[in-house]
């Protein structure tokens, strides 16, 4: 089958189409938007509580080491005055015990050797070479140490020392307190439960040499980490907050702050995924929220614009139904339209086709009737009778001649001849229903072909307009009669040219049997009628 290609896309689908873009654009740049701002205020805020957390650590961090501190110099201050009296031991234990910041704490000659330790079981007189504590004996003064490994416990530490001098003011060595970095110790206690740890937020702090000292993951305690800018920031005294990738590649939003007393830095941080993931949560909440909203939407454009384009889409396919032979014949369709321009476009077209079809019925009544006397011209009765035999429609025909015409325009003239063949016109209207159809075949001579089985009827109508020709006064003032052959189809003949020549041959007779007269036919006989 040979599709009929169409040019052009269909108005209807283009509106849609372009409606439909037009909201899911509308909806993806909305839901763009609300991304971003709420990531936006979502990282902005998950800054701030990550940044009051870590001000609020660092500020406990420093008075408990403060605390300590002081702890430390008053304890040795006053223990100083006689490092062997024999309960130094029971003083030392009763000071780490009572405080409780500090995992132990001892006393350490200038000699670098252990005088006393809060620890049982710790070696007195043992030389404590750690890195701490040659600090310590060398700086002479209050000190917090980097985590070092110690050499008295084996146990990863940070100490705090105070110097200790005897009664007559000379350095006697320090009193130190020790943290135990994989142990409980005062970091759990104050940073044991960061905010929000259900989201992967978490907080840790490092020495100002970026060695971790305290960290959620144990295993990481005192790892230097390298090439992270929040400690290099943080450890340089700053506090801030930034995005960062942490060591192990997670994307962070982190804040820190510098905890002065021990120029170390706290990290509280969130991973970035969560701010991430609770924004397109939100997106796609309002996406649903918006969803039966914008669907509504949709079906009510889609039969708007049913609506508009409806009388446009029935004139088009009106449009394309006229041709040269459908002349449209066929209704315009009816609209009622509240769109302006449709109902414009339909005016013009029902004034257009009302036009074409007026110029049509014009042209094609002259093709088909005679021009003097407005009956059906002789090509309109040649294609009844074909059209009739063709459907064996049975009918008769009736020739009508009127007589001595050639005299009555030579007594008349011309005018009353044609105002004669009009009066006979007429009549012939007035007489039969539209059934009949009345022609002029030509100059004086006329034909009616009745539809009917048989010719009697016709006989009777023949008769019946010869009467009244013969008693009515015609234009000329006078009577004007008419002779009249009458043959039938099928009955007396079996095509056009049998039937008009029988017809013509009783309408000779009714001429010369004295005119005035309807004859009907004599039928040829089955054997003529096959010739
Ligand atoms: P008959 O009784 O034998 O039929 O005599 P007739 O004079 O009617 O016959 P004829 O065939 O001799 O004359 C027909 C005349 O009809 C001749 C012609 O001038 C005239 N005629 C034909 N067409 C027209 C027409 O349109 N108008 C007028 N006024 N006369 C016409
Ligand atoms: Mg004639
Ligand atoms: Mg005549």
């Amino acid at each position: 089958m040979i599709m009929h290609l169409q040019k052009g896309f269909r108005l209807r689908s283009t509106v849609n189409a372009i409606v439909t873009l037009t909201v899911l654009a509308t909806m993806a740049i909305s839901s763009f938007i609300a991304y971003s701002s709420e990531k936006q205020s979502l990282t902005h805020t998950t800054f701030q509580l990550n940044q009051v957390y870590a001000d609020k650590i660092s500020d406990t961090v420093n008075a408990v080491f403060a605390n300590m501190k002081h702890g430390l110099a008053i304890t040795g201050e006053y223990l100083a005055k006689d490092l062997s009296r024999p309960d130094l031991q029971d003083y030392l234990e009763l000071f780490q015990k009572s405080n409780s910041s500090f995992n132990s704490v001892f006393i350490i000659g200038k000699d670098g050797k252990l005088v006393e330790s809060s620890n049982p079981a710790v070696k007195r007189g043992s030389l404590i070479a750690s890195d701490g504590t040659k600090q310590a004996l060398e700086q002479k003064r209050s000190l917090i140490s980097e985590p070092y490994i110690s050499a008295a416990t084996n146990k990863l530490i940070v100490m705090i020392s105070e110097p200790l001098y005897d009664s007559e003011g000379r350095y006697s060595g320090f009193i130190g307190g020790s943290i135990w970095l994989h142990e409980t110790n005062i970091f759990q206690t104050i940073l044991g439960s960061a905010p929000n740890e259900s989201d992967g937020s978490y907080a840790y702090v490092v020495s100002s040499k970026g060695i971790l000292l305290y960290h959620p993951d144990s295993s990481r305690i005192g790892e230097k980490v390298e090439g992270n800018p929040v400690i290099d920031h943080v450890a340089a005294g700053l506090n801030g907050m930034e995005r960062v990738v942490n060591s192990q590649g997670v994307d962070m939003l982190a804040s820190y702050a510098y905890i002065r007393e021990a120029g170390w830095g706290i990290v509280a941080q969130t991973p970035t995924e969560v701010v991430l993931t609770v924004a397109s949560k939100l997106v796609l909440r309002i996406m649903l929220y918006m969803f039966p909203a914008l669907l509504i939407f949709l079906i009510a454009i889609y039969w708007i614009i049913r609506k508009l384009s409806d009388p446009l889409v029935k004139l088009a396919s009106f449009a394309s139904m006229l041709s040269p032979n459908n002349s449209g014949r066929d209704e315009l369709p009816k609209i009622h339209s509240l769109n302006y321009e449709a109902n414009e476009l339909h005016k013009a077209f029902g004034r257009a086709v009302r036009h074409f079809r007026y110029q049509f019925d014009n042209l094609s009544q002259e093709a088909q009737t005679d021009p003097l006397t407005g009956l059906n011209n002789r090509r309109t009765m040649d294609k009844y009778i074909k059209d009739w035999i063709s459907m064996s429609r049975p009918f008769s025909l009736i020739i009508l001649d009127l007589d001595h015409f050639k005299l009555v325009n030579d007594t008349f003239g011309h005018d009353v001849g044609d105002e004669v063949l009009k009066f006979l016109a007429n009549n012939l209207r007035r007489l039969f229903n539209e059934d009949y159809k009345c022609c002029r075949m030509g100059g004086e001579e006329f034909v009616i072909l009745v539809p009917n089985e048989s010719i009697e009827v016709a006989l009777h109508e023949a008769e019946r307009i010869r009467k009244y020709m013969a008693e009515t006064d015609s234009p000329t003032g006078g009577k004007v009669t008419l002779s009249i052959g009458v043959a039938h189809y099928p009955g007396f003949a079996s095509n056009a040219e049998q039937l008009f020549r029988i017809a013509d041959e009783a309408l000779y007779r009714a001429k010369h049997q004295g005119r005035n007269r309807v004859e009907a036919a004599q039928a040829l006989s089955p054997q003529e009628m096959t010739i």
